[in-house]
Formats: C-alpha cells, sequence, structure tokens
C-alpha cells in the first residue's frame, strides 16, 4: 500500500498550487492508496474530510499538519486533531509557540505520529541543542525538497537519534506526487492503523520511479 505522508493543497497551504480535489486525483492516478493532508498550521476540517472521503472511497485520506517550531523546524504529526497544534501562518518566530521538545512531547505522549520535516539547514546541520533532545519518531530522509546528495547526512542523524526514515512528496501540486513515498507491508483503513504500521517499521521507502524498496 503506497502512503505519501506530507502533501499540501491550496485550500490550506498559501504556498501550494493545487486544489485538494486535483491533489486526490493525481494522487490516485499515479497509484498511491493514501495520503495524508498535512498543511501548514491547519487541519482539513473534519466534514470536509468526511466528504471527500465519500467522493473518492478508492484512496485513503488521513488528517494530519504540519507545524513549525521556535526553532523553525518543521515536522509532521498525524492522527490527532487538537486545537493546540493549529495556528495562523507566523509573521516571526515570535508568532511560534511550540518548541520542538514540548511538541514532540506533547505527540508521543497523545498517541500521535510525528517526523521532522526536511532536516537540512543551510550549513547542513540541524541546531546542536536539538540533537541532545527528544527524538520524533521519524525523520525524512527524501522528498521533492530534499536532493539526494543529503540523504547520507540525514541517515547519519537517524543514527545517532535513534529513529527512523521516511520518504514523502512534501508536494505543494500535482507533478510533486508519488515519486518518493512509504510502502507500507499490508493495508490499514484507519489513522491508528497507519500509525501503528509506521511504528511497527512495517514499510520499505520508494525513492524515486526505479530505485525501489529500500527500508
Ligand atoms: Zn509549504
Ligand atoms: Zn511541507
Amino acid at each position: 500500500m503506497l502512503v505519501d505522508l506530507h502533501t499540501h493543497h491550496r485550500n490550506r497551504s498559501q504556498c501550494a498550487k493545487d486544489d485538494e480535489e486535483d491533489m486526490i486525483q493525481s494522487a490516485i492516478e499515479r497509484g498511491l492508496d493514501g495520503i495524508v493532508f498535512t498543511d501548514h498550521g491547519k487541519f482539513v476540517p473534519k466534514k470536509r474530510l468526511t466528504e471527500l472521503r465519500k467522493k473518492y472511497p478508492k484512496i485513503c485520506l488521513w488528517s494530519g499538519i504540519e507545524i513549525t517550531t521556535c526553532e523553525w523546524c518543521d515536522f509532521v504529526v498525524i492522527g490527532l486533531r487538537d486545537k493546540c497544534l493549529e495556528y495562523d501562518i507566523p509573521q516571526s518566530v515570535h508568532d511560534l509557540k511550540w518548541t520542538a521538545d514540548e511538541l514532540i512531547k506533547y505527540v508521543r505522549k497523545k498517541g500521535g505520529w510525528i517526523h521532522l520535516c526536511h532536516p537540512s539547514f543551510q550549513n547542513g546541520l540541524m541546531p546542536p541543542a536539538m540533537m541532545e533532545r527528544r527524538a520524533p519518531y521519524a525523520i525524512e530522509m527524501r522528498s521533492n525538497t530534499i536532493p539526494e546528495h543529503q540523504m547520507h547526512d540525514i541517515q547519519d542523524m537517524a543514527l545517532i537519534w535513534g529513529c527512523r526514515l521516511v520518504a514523502v512528496s512534501d508536494a505543494h501540486d500535482v507533478n510533486g506526487l508519488g515519486r518518493y513515498a512509504v510502502r507500507l507491508n499490508g493495508r490499514v483503513r484507519t489513522e491508528r492503523q497507519l500509525i501503528n504500521k509506521l511504528l511497527r517499521n512495517e514499510y520499505t521507502l520508494k525513492l524515486g520511479e526505479e530505485n525501489e524498496g529500500i527500508s
């Protein structure tokens, strides 16, 4: 079951180009079996999610969110719809209320999934303070925003932190979908089942069109 854990939609992400229905249709055409909506600071409204699930029964649609923390790190959270995770697009770093450590602690305690997005900074390193703290469950190793040459450093980082790797699209338009994703062993339906699969490490990474199956 091919799943994209990180996607953006014009309906809620200003930086995204395509509408959620175009994204869903394109995901189906590209062979994805499930996508997670992870717009910046915004959940898909519950009613809308129900409508979309009814309209597109061929694909699993799950609720997530992307959150920027005070350290200017981005995390994807799946399986929680807590109001305290939502926010408006920040004007400056002072508008960001979560620290990475507090966010990771909160999500883990509440039983959600959390992974670090595109972990490279301009100098290619994570802020040292973050390395000493609690780790998220996984780090994105490859996406449309993570170049191939960074994969090695990200793998090392995951080893140091003791966390897994995921591949995602981080797509902001239909063209970005499908190339990078996770392939789950077996099928899931609910967000809980998806999270459990990820936690049990029952997946491999899709890293491009030919080079598949690296776990
Ligand atoms: Zn964006
Ligand atoms: Zn993103």
